[in-house]
């Protein structure tokens, strides 16, 4: 694995720092090969053998992620704010033989784990003695992340090691990453933006991160404002939380945040749309144009605007290296310029199938190898720009993908809800915000139905606004009319 490799010629100089102290590449390597041996327990190589690790942020994060794949496992890390019936889904998708647990997590994990026969591991006993470890060829499967869509519960996409690689390369050459760089890492650590983009990069580098276990406005606008750091990457929901947060600061942290910022040589935005005011106040907060950069669990990283040539706002620039890009119209022919088109991307970085759905995996992709994204993008002189997803049931909330169907299906199963529709409605903090509008057939309240999805989805799937309405408007089909019920939502205020 070159990441490894790669990372024996970087010895002394820090890798992580986290919140319990500095740890140098020697000590990730050594970490891991403990860590390795121990998920190991006697055989010589995993198999893909799949280990689900639930985990802050931190170097024990990066450790145990390098043990799995250094002992030849497939690295499925949980998301931390998701209740027992996600995690569960996800284990019974995947069906690891081991799951790892940070002390915080181990109670909710502890019996989830027992009741599946999952052997569950403290992050410090994820440590033994170093063994030989096993030749792990990059063809093989290193990770899955879930991501929604338009049918049914999340679906794993599954990586290899080879398509990680290709993944970090092109933003390794594109962002220009070098070992004197330093990031703060802010994003959360089951979804590629963090790991890939940041921890990756980062360690592919010989660069420093510095991870924080979660974001926190005022925490972030400090450490930017230290003047250590030369990276920094989010959601454009992070960026407009911290202009909220220095629109509340005094004028000496302003200032001190603004001298302090200019020493940062980029800053990105990416996993949504960044509205163009958003890019506008980050600029005169900050003095920094936001590079922003498109791209998806599936694929890594698609377009970007440039690093040194100018950024246009509203556009996300041009094909990354190694990841070819094409777009196509309707009658399933390439659009001429100016013409909108579905995003199709091909490249080694693209990802290997959806974990055990082949039609999913088949249908994703074109006869010529071509992976359908299911956004919908224009080239605009000269560069892409992205006009939304080709189904209005996919929605971005906060940088996290959510199915409108999913919701629905979980509300429908309520035994007082008749009809459910789910929407994204335009919102200036969340990109979008999931709102829900339901026709019940019993006594129940808004606040009641809240606080059951609270219990059953990961939080950002929690729908932000409940209106509970007599009908919804449909077509002669009886097919649901999302627009008119986004228009009942607004009509309601
Ligand atoms: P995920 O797999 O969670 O990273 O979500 C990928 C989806 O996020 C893409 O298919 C797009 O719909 C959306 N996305 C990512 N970056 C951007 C961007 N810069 N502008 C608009 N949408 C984006």
């Amino acid at each position: 694995m070159e990441l490894i490799d790669r990372a024996a010629g970087f010895g002394e100089r820090i890798a992580v720092a986290d919140r319990s102290g500095t740890f140098s590449y020697a000590q990730l390597l050594t970490g891991s090969a403990r860590a390795a041996a121990r998920l190991l327990a006697g055989g010589v190589d995993l198999e893909g053998e799949r280990i689900a690790f639930m985990v802050e942020p931190s170097f024990d994060y990066v450790r145990i992620q390098w043990g799995i794949w250094r002992a030849g496992g497939v690295a499925v890390p949980l998301c931390l704010t998701h209740p027992a019936p996600e995690l569960e889904y996800v284990l019974d998708t995947v069906r690891p033989t081991i799951a790892i647990s940070s002390d915080r997590y181990a109670d909710l994990l502890r019996p989830l784990a027992e009741s599946r026969d999952i052997e569950l591991l403290t992050v410090d006993e994820v440590d033994a003695d170093p063994v030989g470890l096993p030749m792990v060829d990059p063809l093989r499967p290193a990770m899955i992340l879930f991501t929604s869509g338009t049918t049914g519960r999340p679906k794993g996409v599954v990586t290899t090691h080879a398509n990680i690689e290709a993944q970090v390369e092109s933003l390794v050459e594109a962002w220009e990453w070098a070992e004197n760089d330093r990031i703060l890492l802010t994003l959360p650590l089951h979804h590629i933006h963090g790991i890939v983009n940041v921890i990756c990069c980062a360690l592919w580098s010989g660069a420093r991160c510095d991870v924080l276990p979660a974001f926190d406005a005022a925490e972030v606008i400090d450490r930017l404002s230290n003047g250590d750091l030369t990276l920094y990457m989010a959601v454009p929901t992070i960026y407009h939380r911290l202009i909220a947060y220095l629109e509340g600061a005094t004028d000496e942290e302003v200032a001190r945040f603004r001298d302090a910022v200019g020493a940062l040589r980029l800053m990105v935005s990416g996993s949504a749309a960044l509205p163009v005011p958003v890019l506008k106040r980050w600029r005169e907060l900050s003095g920094h144009t936001l590079l922003e950069r498109y791209g998806m669990t599936e694929i890594g990283m698609g377009l970007s605007n440039s690093y040194r040539g100018d950024r246009v706002p509203g556009s996300v620039g041009l094909p990354l290296p190694a990841v070819e890009v094409r777009l196509i119209g309707d009658d399933n022919e390439s659009v001429s310029d100016g013409a909108p088109g579905e995003i199709q991307v091909r490249g080694p970085a693209v990802f290997l199938e959806y974990w055990e759905r082949p039609e999913e995996t088949a249908s994703a992709f074109t006869d010529d190898g071509w992976f359908r994204t299911g956004d919908t993008g224009v080239v605009d002189e000269g560069r892409y720009r992205i006009l939304g997803r080709t189904t209005i049931d996919i929605l971005k909330t906060g940088g996290e993908k959510v199915s409108a169907l999913e919701i629905e299906e979980m509300l429908l199963s309520h035994e007082a809800v008749s009809e459910a529709a789910v929407v994204g409605i335009d919102d200036p903090e969340w990109g979008q915000r999931v709102v829900a509008v339901v026709v019940p057939n019993g006594e129940v309240t808004a606040d009641e139905l809240r606080s059951w999805l609270k219990a059953r989805l990961a939080p950002h799937k929690v729908p932000k606004e409940i209106h509970l309405a007599d009908s919804l408007p449909r077509n002669a089909m009886g097919k649901t009319l999302k627009p008119e019920v986004v228009e009942m939502v607004l009509g309601s205020r």
